[in-house]
């Protein structure tokens, strides 16, 4: 049944050919990732709406500005890391902790291929504390990754969130030249040394005043901060990132 449904979402990835994938739902329900009951809704499938709607209730925690990282007590400002780095977005914001049905999302979306969930969460991510934008930038995949992986969980994630911000996305500004390791497998210091020169900025058709980098998974912030430092020196003034789950 499983194998089933997988097919059923690599052949409908997004919301095209509505009417036929949801002939194909009605066959073939999908089991929620989260509490392992039949999926009761078409657009969030496999997830149910209930698990879905937890996503919905979280709220924003106080966060260090460079690395989003949770600050105790009545620390304000940014933590004692990022204290000693030097950041060149301006704030990062983060939406939740990489963690319970937030962490189910992100991981199904990426490696069950779904566009359409990605749009759906991006949707979600309207957060009252970001400035506004000339328009959104998704973080890029190299080409290698792209290849392999079929689309960019971060350009569609951004979509959604344009569409419901009415922000424009500019998906051709930022590209990644080379592919980098993921930075989950890597230690401390890799993972700072690790995006360094990987991204690069289109200028022909010019460069906006203010951009929100969107990103899926934050770990140390220096991806989001080596985007942000190519867009600086290519002329962009306010870089704010926005990361939809933080890892601990
Ligand atoms: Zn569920
Ligand atoms: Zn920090």
């Amino acid at each position: 049944m499983w194998d089933i449904v997988k097919l059923r979402d690599r052949m409908f990835p997004s919301n095209s050919r509505y009417l036929l994938r949801r002939f194909f739902y009605f066959l073939f329900p999908a089991r929620c990732p989260e509490c392992g009951l039949l999926s009761d809704s078409l657009s969030v499938s496999p997830f149910c709406t209930r698990c879905w709607d937890k996503l919905k209730g979280i709220s924003p925690k106080k966060r260090c500005r460079g690395c989003g990282k949770l600050l105790q007590g009545i620390n304000e400002g940014k933590c004692i890391s990022c204290l000693k780095t030097q950041q060149f977005f301006d704030v990062v914001f983060v939406y939740g902790e990489y963690e319970g049905v937030l962490k189910k999302v992100i991981h199904t979306v990426k490696f069950e291929g779904l566009c359409r969930l990605a749009e759906r969460l991006g949707r979600l991510l309207v957060y009252p504390e970001i400035p506004p934008v000339d328009c959104i930038v998704p973080v890029p995949l190299s080409r290698e990754r792209l290849l392999k992986r079929g689309f960019n969980q971060s350009l569609w994630i951004g979509k959604g969130l344009s569409e419901k911000a009415g922000i424009p996305i500019n998906e051709c500004l930022l590209v990644k030249r080379r592919d980098t390791l993921p930075q989950s497998l890597l230690s401390g210091k890799e993972r700072l040394r690790n995006p360094k020169g990987a991204f690069d900025v289109l200028k022909d058709k010019g460069i906006p005043e203010s951009v929100l980098l969107i990103d899926d998974v934050i770990t140390t912030g220096a991806t989001l901060n080596e985007c942000a430092r190519v867009l600086k020196s290519a002329g962009v003034r306010s870089v704010y990132a926005f990361a939809i789950a933080r890892t601990n």
